[in-house]
């Protein structure tokens, strides 16, 4: 059946929850059962496979995530190995995934872990909620599944799927929808399967009521609002868009006389704290790409580079912001003079040795495109 079959006025109010023991929470976990896909955090009770699985999967396809995940896992196998891991190494395994901040929060919260509850994991709902970079969908999620909890774990796609089964016609973003969603869904938990049930919603979410959702295929339509008001395709509601800034940007492969390419890591503090990165930076107003990483490149060395062409110009987007960022070969012509910029001075490092560091994605695209990476 097309769920824009019967398009109408969007409802005035939610509709109410399936209340427990729903024939919902049957069909949704009979389906599950029949189609989840077996991906390697499956299956386990492990809390620090399922919290390393859920941080990872944030901002990641699940495809995806499985070769990082499983490359996480050989590197640090638990979370002493974490724990006891420089912070260099931890992001450098996060390479790829973006948004180091996650990386980092991971290795803070297994050192609290190690300290504070003696290497076990906690199972309480609130301590796990207090470890850093863990929000009410990843406790939710530990909890659950791992522990068998009776914790929701509302995340985008439960959002959406909620915000359709109850017709919610107010902004999915506004914090009372979330509410009514996370309550509607902590009803629903059955007692026995509360982690099967969040997995179920998420999977729900993405196989079949995605952004177009397939409601002829949906073991849950017979109590989803929006099907029966014909407003799936309308939900959920969309707050007003924040506009993303397009930034442009350069960055210099600079290669000394010996062929080694200058890099520094970045301070402490800030945007990729701790990553390395090339000389380069924004384009100012009037100036073309080569004279923007000429002067990025002399103001950083102290000396002038010869620009010698493009490499590439790669996209990349970071927080709220899309970059273009426009790369460049380089060569010195005297001696290297590296001066301390921004407290963190630049070094003369063979391209073999830049494979282990880890770059922000615009950069590491560009090293990329050398096979350096
Ligand atoms: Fe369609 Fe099922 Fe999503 Fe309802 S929950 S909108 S029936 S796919």
């Amino acid at each position: 059946m097309n769920a824009k079959r019967k398009r109408g006025k969007p409802a005035k109010r939610a509709a109410p929850a399936p209340p427990p023991g729903h024939p919902y929470v049957r069909n949704l976990l009979g389906w599950y059962a029949a189609v989840k896909r077996p991906f390697p955090w499956r299956g386990t009770a492990d809390p620090y496979r399922i919290w390393i699985s859920e941080i990872m999967l944030q901002q990641t396809q699940a495809e995806r995530g499985v070769r990082h995940f499983t490359a996480w896992l050989r590197r640090f196998p638990d979370i002493r190995a974490v724990a006891e891991a420089a912070e260099a190494d931890v992001l450098a395994a996060w390479e790829g995934l973006g948004y180091y901040s996650r990386a980092r929060n991971i290795r803070l919260a297994a050192k609290r872990v190690m300290e504070e509850h003696g290497g076990e994991f906690p199972r309480a709902h609130e301590k796990i909620l207090s470890l850093p970079g863990v929000g009410d969908y990843t406790a939710g999620s530990i909890a659950s599944i791992a522990f068998g909890a009776p914790e929701p774990a509302v995340d985008a796609n439960v959002l959406r799927v909620f915000a359709r089964v109850l017709d919610i016609c107010a902004p999915i973003a506004a914090a009372g929808a979330k509410r009514m969603v996370t309550e509607a869904v902590r009803a629903l938990l059955p007692a026995d399967a509360p982690g099967e049930f969040n997995q179920a919603l998420m999977e729900l979410g993405a196989l079949v009521c995605g952004r177009s959702p397939k409601c002829g295929e949906c073991p849950v339509r017979g109590d989803c609002a929006a099907f029966r008001n014909g407003t799936a395709a309308d939900r959920p509601v969309k707050g007003a868009k924040s506009a993303r800034t397009l930034r442009e940007t350069v960055a210099g492969i600079v290669l000394d006389a010996d062929g080694k390419a200058c890099v520094r890591r970045r301070p402490p503090g800030g945007l990729w704290a701790g990553m390395w990165e090339l000389p380069g930076g924004e384009i100012e107003n009037g100036e073309s790409p080569g004279e923007a990483v000429a002067r990025h490149i002399a103001g950083a060395l102290g000396t002038p580079a010869a620009v010698r062409g493009e490499i590439a110009v790669v996209r990349h987007g970071y927080t709220t912001n899309r970059a273009v960022l426009h790369g460049y070969l380089c060569e010195l012509a005297e001696p290297a003079q590296t001066r301390r910029d921004d407290g963190a001075a630049w070094k003369w490092v063979a391209p073999g040795e830049l494979a282990s560091r880890p770059f922000p994605a615009g950069h590491r695209k560009l090293l990329e495109r050398l096979g350096w990476k």
